[in-house]
Order: C-alpha cells, then sequence, then structure tokens
C-alpha cells in the first residue's frame, strides 16, 4: 500500500505517518529527513542545496525518492510525507511510482495557527510544549524536567509568518487533492490522535 499524506504543518501529519508506518509496517518517509540524511552519489549536490536553503531541481528529487522506494523496506509500500507539494511534483511522481491513496488531514485553520504558534521546546533536552494545550509547561517559559529556558522558532512567533505559510499550502498544495480526485481520504486532525490513526486504518483498509 503506498500513500502519500497531505496536510499543512500543525496538521500532526508527521506524527500520523509515523504511527500508521508501524501499523502497515512500511517505511515513513518524510522528505525532509530524507534529503538531511541522504548519503548517495548526490551527496554533495545535495548538501549545498539544504545549506542554501533551497529544495534543489525536481529531477534531482525525484531521482532521490526513487533511489529510496527501491530500496527493500519499501517493498511493500511506503509512505510519503511532505511530497509532493504541488500539482508539477505529482504528476512527476505518477512516473515513478504508484500511489494508492492520498491521506488528507484536515484541520481547522485557528487550531492549525494555535499548533505552530504555541510551540516551545528545550533546548538542552529538546522536550517540546505548547502553551496553548495540555502540554504547556507547569512554569511559563521554563522546562519542567531541567528548568532550562524555552525557546521558540523566529516563524512560529509571528502569527502573519504562520498565515503565509498556510497561504501557499492552500495556493500550491491544495489542489493536487483535486489531481488524486477518487484516491483521497480526508480524516478529521481535530480529535485525539490515537482516534485520527484508527479512522485512517479503518478507511485504508476499506479500500
Ligand atoms: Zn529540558
Amino acid at each position: 500500500m503506498n500513500l502519500i499524506f497531505v496536510g499543512p504543518q500543525g496538521s500532526g501529519k508527521g506524527t500520523y505517518g509515523k504511527m500508521i508506518s508501524e501499523k502497515l509496517c512500511v517505511p515513513h518517509i518524510s522528505m525532509g529527513d530524507l534529503l538531511r540524511n541522504y548519503n548517495g552519489k548526490h551527496k554533495d549536490e545535495i548538501q549545498a542545496l539544504m545549506k542554501a536553503g533551497k529544495l534543489g531541481p525536481l529531477a534531482l528529487t525525484l531521482e532521490i525518492i526513487k533511489e529510496r522506494l527501491s530500496e527493500s523496506d519499501a517493498k511493500k509500500g511506503f509512505i510519503l510525507d511532505g511530497f509532493p507539494r504541488n500539482l508539477e511534483q505529482a504528476r512527476e511522481l505518477d512516473k515513478i511510482a504508484k500511489v494508492d491513496k492520498v491521506i488528507d488531514i484536515e484541520v481547522p485553520e485557528d487550531l492549525t495557527i494555535k499548533r505552530l504558534n504555541g510551540r516551545w521546546s528545550c533546548p538542552k533536552c529538546g522536550t517540546p510544549y505548547n502553551i496553548y494545550f495540555d502540554d504547556k509547561p507547569k512554569v511559563s517559559g521554563i522546562c519542567d524536567k531541567d528548568g532550562e529556558k524555552l525557546v521558540q522558532r523566529a516563524d512560529d512567533a509571528d502569527i502573519n509568518v504562520i498565515k503565509a505559510r498556510l497561504q501557499v499550502y492552500h495556493s500550491e498544495t491544495e489542489p493536487i487533492l483535486d489531481y488524486y480526485t477518487k484516491k483521497v481520504i480526508v480524516i478529521n486532525g481535530d480529535q485525539h490522535k490515537d482516534k485520527a490513526v484508527e479512522d485512517i486504518l479503518n478507511k485504508v483498509r476499506k479500500g
């Protein structure tokens, strides 16, 4: 079963993708991680592009995906997360892999904004917090575990930057849902993650 997970930042698609990959025993392939950890023949090129903050030419990205999908653990299927992000990428992906289902994680915009804007983490132990939800720190701005001062990513701190990121998602990525039409499974991302994962599994298995 070859699955693609689609959703805006803050939709939880990465978390769900990992959980589903364990249940289905197929690899969770995050495009960001794949490029970051890439160690093949295009390594130097990829590292230079990552350093420059660029995605790189589509042909190269596709070649790396193709390489990864040819590994033995992906024979039974895969979960692709973070690719394709636009129509052109979706069309090109179709030439190298069969997509069975596209999981569309839908989350209300105000919730997405809170999930991103409320994110803080401990620079020492890495514990993530969200000041708007149950996982807020006991003492504001301080890590529960080691008393370290929490930090926030600059692009999470600014609501306008978050909204601009979401806008790019709506205009660039959402059109791929129309492209995949009947393969799309819509999942409510505004529920407990275990419930969301159960929904995904049920709907994927039903075909
Ligand atoms: Zn800590």
